[in-house]
């Protein structure tokens, strides 16, 4: 039998250290569950950073995913394969844009939406070549590319990597002000998370994605939405931005795009931006495969068959109701939105990571961010009961 001591050797001696996991070792799941090698069950509270919102193992993913493997699954775009057509076509209707350009990771439509943002800059918007400049948040986290770290404001992702990618303006996160003095003739878009998830589920200022809507309207610069952690449901709308009824001009998914089944991601825009693209601009190998497409469709379907954007708002809003009546010395406040939520710690609780581990032990899986956060994000599939059992977990651990 495999025990966890064997695994985490054998993964400490193999792999390489790029990230201090607890120290769980998992082999099942579903739904909102899952068992570690000894045998021992948790609920997951992470959710794979949100990727899975349907749920681990969703049975329909589960079909639909071998169905498509025993059938066809990779054909690269040399050749057309029968399921980009539709889940192109529903992917766009479910989101309300008119065109999509599939990929893989999270990064690689990041990279997508600032290829497609500099082109039309240069094409459309008039600006003079090589002199693009893109407008994001501090705090952001966009990914972990060359060019996505060069404007990282964590000093961390930097080291030890430059040179970086110039073109890159940070504001501070929910700065209107400092947006409107970093416009010139060059900006071409500003892009941001309508929530910030990496850096623990930070909420902007209410009208702040508005405005900067607005001000991108005025100045002809594309706002660009990292939906990446924040859409799909997460945070009781489609997408965050519905919060401010702002309509980015690109919006950019992937996580639960396929419920954790694949990596499965995607920019979605319109005719003008995305039509900047021409044969040989860009694309990757796997990107529109059938099993990406396959899986993608079913994970958007079961979004709307199984209510699970509503059930986030609704079941959302009663965890931070309960969370709130805690009477915790080690809370200072609770942030978030829909069934996304983000312990924040006093200075002096100890740190996030040992309230993690005291979760793990008492069979809750969640992960600290920036040290004094625990960031609660559970299956989107999750009950009001597994919510009560699970907050009775949590509060105990709060409070004592
Ligand atoms: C996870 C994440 C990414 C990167 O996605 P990968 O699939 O890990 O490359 C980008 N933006 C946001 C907001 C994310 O949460």
């Amino acid at each position: 039998m495999k025990s966890t001591k064997h695994c985490i050797e054998l993964e400490s001696k193999y792999g390489a250290n790029n990230y201090k996991p607890l120290n769980v070792v998992l082999t099942k799941g579903s739904g909102i569950w899952v068992e570690d090698v000894e045998g021992k069950k948790y609920m997951d509270f992470l959710a794979a950073y949100s990727a899975v919102n349907q749920g681990h193992c969703h049975p329909r993913l589960v079909k639909v995913f071998q169905e498509q493997g025993a059938k066809l699954a990779l054909t690269s775009r040399a050749f057309r394969n029968d399921q980009l057509p539709e889940f192109a076509k529903e992917l766009c209707e479910a989101t309300g844009y008119q065109k999509m350009l599939p990929m893989n990771s999270g990064a690689e439509a990041v990279e997508t939406a600032i290829k497609a943002a500099r082109k039309w800059g240069y094409k459309i918007k008039g600006v003079e070549d090589n002199k693009a400049e893109i407008i994001v948040c501090g705090g952001n986290f966009h990914g972990r590319t060359v060019t996505i770290i060069s404007f990282s404001d964590e000093a961390q992702y930097q080291d030890g990597f430059g040179p970086f990618t110039p073109g890159f303006k940070i504001i501070p996160y929910g700065d209107i002000d400092a947006l409107k003095n970093a416009i010139t003739k060059n900006t071409v878009a500003f892009m941001t998370e309508p929530i910030q998830g990496e850096s623990g589920v930070v909420v902007p200022r209410k009208g702040f994605l508005k405005e900067a809507s607005e001000l991108c309207k005025e100045n002809n610069i594309l706002l660009i939405a990292d939906e990446i952690q924040s859409g799909l449901g997460r945070t009781g709308k489609m997408f965050a931005s519905e919060h401010e009824n702002v309509k980015p001009d690109m919006t950019i998914i992937g996580k639960a795009l396929s419920g954790g089944m694949y990596p499965v991601s995607a920019v979605v825009s319109s005719e003008e931006i995305l039509g900047v693209f021409n044969p040989g601009d860009h694309g990757s190998t796997y990107g529109g495969n059938p099993i990406a497409c396959a899986v993608a469709r079913e994970a958007l379907n079961i979004l709307k068959d199984e209510k699970l954007i509503e059930k986030s708002a609704e079941l959302g809003e009663y965890l931070m109701d309960k969370l709130k009546n805690i009477n915790s010395p080690y809370v200072d406040f609770y942030r978030g939105k829909g069934l996304w939520i983000g312990i924040v710690l006093k200075k002096d609780a100890g740190g996030a990571r040992k309230f993690c581990e005291n979760l793990q032990d008492k069979g809750i899986l969640a992960k600290e961010t920036h040290e004094n956060v625990i960031r609660i994000a559970p299956p989107l599939t999750i009950t009001k009961d597994e919510i009560d059992e699970a907050f009775t977990i949590i509060k105990k651990v709060l409070t004592t």
